[in-house]
């Protein structure tokens, strides 16, 4: 049996806009839920779904993040929506990265502040497949109009930061009652288009970056009885065989590939998505950690002493400022990093310059800066590699921004 491709959905947009509910309705016409858990008829899902929020927030989780379910085409994971605290992060280490979001946006309520701040973000995260669910038709009498308005409004925003709204799936639905989600709905006669489900299935799955230098991010290092030590991560980009020589960085170590192992199995070779474990000739388990990179000697991972990147201040109880040195979290790597130069503030919404050298940066705010790593740190230009360009900045217990790697201007 051939495995079905795969992917990844986020479900983006403002808070009440129905991201949870709509989640969850698809779960249960995919078949993923069972029917049973909501009664009968889907006139049950909304006191249903309320009971299994209710359920969610008393602890007996039946978490949405992370449900999957499949159509005729492709096998589906919905990945954390934002809000939920621990999206940007996981998405930008890697754990979650989303290949489309659905941008959910309420047809009473139209574009509001979090559904700017969310197409940015995606943007800026490298998801560049969108679809647009224009909800809570229902609550507009499934009016043509109303639709026409918010799908103007929404197509000007996403155009703004680079989506082409003539590529993009806008659909009047109710995630309630479930008005276009996988049958067309009678209640909008006057809509043309795709329902949500077969939007879903007009995505393109995401290939595998096997043309890019090989990076295998560090989650850990074992020492093995009669085998040696055995670094174990996720292949991000790239190919690596047995035999090759490979470097790991920033420690500097290189040597042969002897070994690589996954779920117990050896094989020849691991590719992009493969969680090995491998061993190299020579290179001992205090010679590398957590948070170095493996790549070929003849390419090897950037090790930056400086680098520029765009930025969004996601969640900041005061100001940044240069001199700022909170931890950025970019693959495995946890490293301080200090803003030594603010160089533009961006329009959060269009990416257009709107202020050079600000003072300060505060939530909300979108900006390219200067960093420095208090310590030697893998990253790479997220034009030559997106994997490995990401970052979260987290200070506080808590995500304060997210961003991405523009250039390493200051090399090892
Ligand atoms: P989230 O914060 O974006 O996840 O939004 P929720 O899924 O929690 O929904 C917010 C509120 O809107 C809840 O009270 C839902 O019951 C309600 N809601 C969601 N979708 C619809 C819809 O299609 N129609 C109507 N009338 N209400 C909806």
């Amino acid at each position: 049996v051939k495995e079905k491709e795969h992917i990844n959905l986020a479900f983006v947009g403002h808070v009440d806009h129905g991201k949870s509910t709509l989640a969850g309705h698809v779960l249960l016409k995919a078949g993923a839920i069972p029917e049973k858990k909501f009664g009968n008829g889907e006139e049950r899902f909304r006191k249903v779904f309320d009971t299994l929020k209710a359920e969610q927030d008393g602890g007996i989780t039946i978490d949405l993040a992370h449900q999957k379910f499949s159509t005729k085409k492709y096998d589906y994971t919905v990945v954390d929506c934002p809000g939920h605290r621990d999206f940007v992060k996981n998405m930008i280490t890697g754990a979650s990265q989303a290949d489309a979001a659905v941008l959910v946006v309420a047809a009473n309520d139209g574009v509001m502040p979090q559904t700017k701040e969310h197409v940015f973000l995606s943007r800026t995260l490298g998801i560049n497949q969108l679809i647009v669910a224009i909800n809570k038709i229902d609550l507009v009498d499934y009016s043509q109009e109303k639709f026409d308005e918010v799908k103007d409004e929404v197509s000007r925003l996403i155009q703004n930061v680079g989506f082409n709204p003539d590529d993009v799936d806008f659909i009047p639905l109710s995630a309630f009652e479930g008005d276009n989600i996988k049958e067309i709905s009678e209640n909008t006669p006057w809509y043309k288009g795709n329902t949500l489900i077969d939007a879903f299935d007009s995505l393109s799955a995401p290939e595998k970056p096997t043309d890019l230098p090989l990076r295998i991010p560090i989650q850990d290092v074992y020492s093995i009885t009669g085998v040696g030590t055995v670094p174990v991560g996720r292949v991000e980009t790239g190919v690596m065989k047995i035999n090759e020589d490979v470097i790991f960085e920033p420690a500097g170590v290189s040597g042969k590939v002897t070994s690589i192992e996954m779920h117990h199995e050896q094989y020849e070779a691991a590719e992009p998505g493969d969680n090995i474990g491998f061993n190299v000739r020579g290179v001992g388990k205090n010679d590398i950690m957590r948070g170095d990179v493996a790549g070929h000697v003849n390419d090897a991972p950037a090790v930056a002493k400086e680098f520029k990147a765009q930025i969004v201040v996601l969640q900041h109880p005061g100001v940044i400022t240069v001199g700022y040195t909170p931890v950025f979290h970019c693959h495995t790597s946890q490293v301080a990093c200090t803003f030594v130069e603010l160089i533009q503030k961006l329009n959060p919404s269009t990416g257009e310059v709107e202020q050079e050298n600000p003072d300060f940066l505060k939530t909300g705010d979108a900006a390219i800066v200067k960093v420095k790593p208090t310590k030697p740190m893998c990253i790479e230009n997220t034009t030559e590699i997106p994997q490995m360009g990401r970052f979260a900045v987290r200070d506080m217990g808590q995500t304060v921004a997210a961003g991405l790697c523009l250039e390493v201007t200051d090399k090892k």
